[in-house]
């Protein structure tokens, strides 16, 4: 035993068995064997009670005084790194030893160091592979989830503008007076526009775009118990009218802040628990752990479910994998590993099959430094009318938007680019308020911000973008902007960016 150097039997010959047992020790030292590996070198004993540089505990003596084999040589057995362990052979007192006995006892003990020694050996080199099979593991999903990232991220870009322009056609006819007889079948267009934007949605969060604004100290303890009680009605009704029971619990201890999100690391806190309850058709039980350590806050779900084959388990935080069929998007884990990457966090999944899984969320202890109340309230001022240019290079999106702010009462100048807005500006046109795209060719939103706040620092500025998720408090260049509005914008959304935006330049 390397800690405590006592000698732990490994095998002992059959007629030594039944007087020490099956666990025999020999405490730190004593015995001859014991003797052996104190002193490095070959024991030779012809009665090792009678022998005076052998110690013994009274238990150990009284064993051996039952024995008939007193005569003893002892080999330690010597391996690169010191000894390895040691070789007893005993035989009836008196009996001696000659030098052809001990030397074949020492080829023995030679070979038997070497044997352990690879055996050591050979056990470190699989636990190094082991640990190099999971470090691979984790790369190789490192480099799927960003290339799914890239290609999500670049498909919600279209999508967003083309949903703006669907979602925004279509609210303007429902406002308008002709809409009547296509009220319903406007609303189902309306509705399933909204449907798709809300996928897109989730995509982009998956994609690590979407903007994690309201960033505040959370106590994850806290939210994980909000969450079992809004989706009590999953797991306990909805459980007990199918005639199952499902149990969940909160346990572990309080937790220290973490910065985060609220809505976000609330949906991935449902994500988990609802699959935890999808994961239990027969019932079963739901634990929700809080832990800490160091540096980390932890958190984990774990159900007594179905759990994955391995397969399932290698792909289950691809967005869109689902083995739930059509009613399910597959979306859940994939958001919630972007939203904690988005929170400098981890979401790792041990799941075997038919023993249920684990999935557990690391986030960053919050450092105190952390400034309160820099961000605000968000301004409750209605913008009265004001002159607004909107500038974007898809007239489509353009139009769309244009049209909801003339409806909301504002006077509207388009411009098809940055440099064509810059131009309207420059001819002196009056305008209260900027809004932008941010991907445009040739002159992008960034310019357009810029020149506008050197040239006119009072005029707000206000970025609209299907890129916003790209766009966060750690973007250098966000402090030009009054705001950022992802697309697609809704007539609500579009009147509260508008009066914010606006309520800015006020402060200025
Ligand atoms: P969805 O729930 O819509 O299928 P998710 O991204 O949440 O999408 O999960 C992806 C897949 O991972 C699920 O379809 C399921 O096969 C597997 N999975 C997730 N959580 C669990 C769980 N707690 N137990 C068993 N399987 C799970
Ligand atoms: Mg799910």
């Amino acid at each position: 035993e390397p800690q405590s150097g006592d000698l732990v039997a490994v095998a002992v010959s059959e007629n030594v068995a039944p007087i020490f047992g099956p666990s025999l020790v020999w405490p730190r030292g004593t015995g001859a064997v014991g003797l052996a590996v104190a002193e490095r070198r070959l024991v030779v004993s012809e009665d090792v009670l009678a022998d005076p540089r052998v110690t013994f505990t009274p238990e150990l003596r009284a064993r051996v005084e039952q024995a008939s084999f007193r005569a003893i040589i002892a080999l330690p057995l010597l391996g690169k790194k010191g000894v390895v362990g040691v070789l007893g052979i005993g035989d009836e007192p008196g009996r001696v030893f000659d030098a052809e006995e001990i030397r074949l006892a020492q080829a023995f003990a030679d070979q038997a160091a070497i044997a352990l020694e690879n055996a050591r050996l050979f056990q470190e080199a699989q636990h190094a592979l082991a640990d190099l099979k999971a470090a691979q593991e984790q790369l190789v999903q490192g480099a799927t989830m960003r290339a799914l990232g890239e290609l999500a991220s670049g498909t919600s870009h279209h999508l967003n503008n083309l949903m703006a322009i669907v979602l925004g056609r279509v609210r303007l006819l429902l406002a308008g007076p002709e809409s009547a007889p296509l009220r319903r079948p406007l609303e189902v267009i309306e509705r399933a526009a909204m449907d798709a934007t809300e996928v897109v949605r989730r995509v982009s969060r998956f994609a690590r775009m979407q903007p994690l604004e309201d960033w505040q100290p959370l106590d994850l303890r806290q939210l994980a118990s909000e969450v079992l009680e809004l989706t009590r009605a999953r797991w306990q009704d909805a459980a007990q009218a199918q005639g199952i029971r499902i149990e969940a619990a909160l346990e572990g201890p309080d937790l220290q802040p973490v910065m985060g999100n609220a809505a976000a690391l609330r949906e991935v806190l449902m994500n988990l628990v609802l699959n935890a309850v999808e994961a239990l058709p027969n019932g079963g039980k739901i634990a929700v752990r809080t832990f800490s350590e160091d540096g980390w806050i932890g958190l984990s779900v774990s159900d007594t479910g179905v759990g994955m084959s391995p397969q399932v388990r290698e792909r289950a935080l691809e967005p869109f994998f689902t083995t739930k069929g059509p009613r399910s998007t597959g979306l859940g884990l994939s958001e919630s590993y972007g939203i904690l990457q988005r929170h400098g966090g981890k979401l790792t999944v041990e799941s075997a099959e038919g023993q249920g899984t684990t999935v557990t969320v690391h986030l960053p202890v919050a450092s105190p430094s952390v400034s309160e109340g820099t961000r605000g309230e968000p301004a409750r001022l209605a913008a009265s009318a004001l002159r607004i240019l909107v500038i974007d290079d898809d007239d489509e999106v353009r139009e769309v938007v244009a049209e909801m702010l003339a409806a909301q009462g504002h006077g509207v100048l388009q411009a098809s680019g940055g440099r064509e807005g810059l131009a309207l500006l420059e001819a002196g046109e009056k305008m209260d308020l900027v809004l932008t795209d941010l991907g445009m060719p040739g002159v992008t939103g960034w310019d357009v911000a810029r020149a506008v706040r050197a040239r006119w620092p009072g005029l707000p500025v206000g970025m609209l973008t299907g890129w916003g998720e790209q766009i966060d408090d750690a973007t250098p260049d966000r402090r030009m902007v009054a705001g950022v509005l992802s697309k697609p914008a809704t007539p609500e959304g579009l009147r509260e960016f508008v009066a914010a935006c606006h309520a800015t330049s006020r402060r200025i």
